[in-house]
This record gives C-alpha cells, structure tokens and sequence, in this order.
C-alpha cells in the first residue's frame, strides 16, 4: 500500500494542495517580511472541528483590523480548512489559516495596494503541555524582564506572529525553572502566553485578564462552561499578587484545552496539585468535543 502523501499534513498554497512539508511561501511575502500578517488556529478532535464558526469570526475581524480585503470568500476559506484536514485524513488535527499582506509590486510600499494571500495548512494536533503533563500540571513564571506588546503598540486581540516578547519570555521561564511563561504588561497586570491564556481560581470565581490579550477561544469555552455550571467567571484586572495568591490557575489554549498551573515563581499554588474545578472544566472542556452545537464534521 502506498502511504498517503498528505499524512504528515497537508497545506493550500496559491490555491493548490501539498504536502506539508513540500508547502513553501514567496520570501518577498511580507507576512513574512514584516510579521503583517494575521493568523488563527482551529482544532479538529475526532474527526469534528470544534468551535469552526466562533475561529472564522475571530479571523474576519482579524484582517480587518489590519485593513486586509482578501479575494476569498468565508466559504472558500472553510471548505479549504476541511478538504487540508480531509486530504490529510487527520482525525486529530491543528488547522492553521493565514492571510498576509502579500507581496509588493514594483517596490511599492503602500499597504493599501497589496493583494492580500491566504494560506491554509493541517497538522498532527499540537499540545502545549501534553496528557500526562496536564495530569501533574506545569510551572509558571511571571516575567520580570519583558511586557507584553501594549495594546496601543499592536492589539493582541489580533492574533499575530510578532512573538518576540513572548519568545524573551520563554527564555526567562526556562532560566528561572519553569515550564512556560506569562507577561505582565506596563503597569504589572498579568496578561497572557506564549499561545495561551491564564485563568485563577479564588474562592471558587473565576477570572482572567479582560484586555491587552488575545480574545481566546478557548478562554470563552472556558467562561461558556463555568456559567453553566453555576460559577462565577469574568474578565477583569488581574495583578500578579493576585494570580499569585490564587487558589487554583490554569492555561486555555487550543492547543491542549485547560492546561493546570502547579507552581509561580516557583511557590506552589493551592496544595501543589491541579485544581478541583481545574479538573472539573478540564473533563468538561473534552467532553464538549462531542456536542453538537459547538462541532463541525469532516467527510473524510
Ligand atoms: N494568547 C495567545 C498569544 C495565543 O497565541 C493563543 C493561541 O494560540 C491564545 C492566547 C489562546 O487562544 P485560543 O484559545 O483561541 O487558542
């Protein structure tokens, strides 16, 4: 039997299918160039994409926020997604689309008068912290040596590859023993990560940052399923002293789903180990993997 071509992943460039590792960009792309570029990361599980629209949404008003007007319709955009995955026959699967400035004519430097490009790729799913480090939780540190970009610099709610703070930040994490990292910005206010948003716990409430991140999709599953299940959950202020004397923490990402914070700055949070409700919203956040309002299933 011959091996499917697409089964390490499969991208759409320029309006063609390819393997994954076959896809390559213009280098006078200035998505790559110059980060002008918007992304967004939808996760396929079991076959199903969940939360399809809520991602397209997000991407929408990404490029619009950047004055981007791409020639692909929404549709277009969400049957290239599906047939990547489709062609890939990844049951499992991190589903990027993303549109870039493109590339200039002629020297020209006015971002009005590009044609913007739409890329689109499948991938095995990716994990921030995988099954059995989610069971034991990870170790957070609050950066002391990089912020993150201000909103007024370049908003966070459009998902972005300008990674260099969160990239300085990794660094810290690691030099002070932590597994990952979260920002403060100028004023010490607590953030987000390296492709994640943070939630703590006190006294049974929910918070997590109101502004100056990334509008996380994950992060509303999360608010989504704590009001169902009767808690208080909201976006608000978060001061590091705060996160720090919270009784439970946890990460939200597409990329792992509820991810629970063990330790910051090295001092343990709670008891040491993952959270009561952490552990609740985890199960439930799986669990709503399988329901219909929030999947999309894949022909394969
Ligand atoms: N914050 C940043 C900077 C991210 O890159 C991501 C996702 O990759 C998130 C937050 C979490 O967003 P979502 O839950 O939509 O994956």
């Amino acid at each position: 039997m011959t091996r499917n071509q697409f089964s390490d992943g499969c991208a759409f460039v320029n309006g063609d299918y390819v393997p994954i590792a076959a896809a390559a960009i213009p280098i006078l792309d200035m998505g790559f160039l110059r980060s002008d570029v918007t992304y967004d990361v939808v996760g396929v599980w079991n076959g199903q994409f969940f939360r399809l629209e809520d991602h397209l949404n997000r991407f929408e008003k990404s490029w619009n926020r950047l004055h981007m007007s791409p020639d692909i319709s929404r549709e277009g955009i969400r049957n290239a997604l599906i047939e990547c995955v489709r062609r890939a026959g990844l049951q499992h699967a991190s589903v990027n689309m993303i549109m870039t400035r493109g590339i200039s004519e002629k020297g020209n430097r006015d971002p009005r008068l590009f044609k913007n490009r739409f890329y689109a790729f499948a991938i095995p799913y990716v994990w921030l912290a995988g099954v059995d480090q989610q069971a034991q939780g990870v170790h957070l540190v609050i950066a002391r040596q990089t912020i993150r970009t201000p909103t007024r610099a370049f908003d966070p709610a459009v998902k972005n590859f300008q990674w260099g703070d969160l990239t300085q930040g990794i660094y810290e994490a690691y030099e002070r023993d932590g597994y990952t990292v979260v920002l403060p910005d100028a004023d010490g206010n607590i953030t987000e990560g390296p492709g994640f948003n943070v939630f703590a716990i006190k006294d049974q409430a929910l918070r997590t940052p109101a502004s100056g991140v990334l509008q996380g999709i994950t992060r509303q599953t999360v608010l989504d399923l704590a009001d169902e299940q009767g808690l208080s959950a909201n976006a608000s202020l978060l001061s590091a002293d705060e996160l720090r004397a919270a009784d439970e923490i946890f990460l939200s990402s597409t990329a792992g789903g509820v991810i629970p914070v063990t330790t910051v700055d090295g001092q343990p949070v709670g008891n040491g180990n993952p959270g009561v409700i952490t552990e609740k919203l985890r199960k439930r956040y799986w669990e709503a993997h399988d329901e219909e309002r929030w999947t999309t299933s894949i022909d394969y």
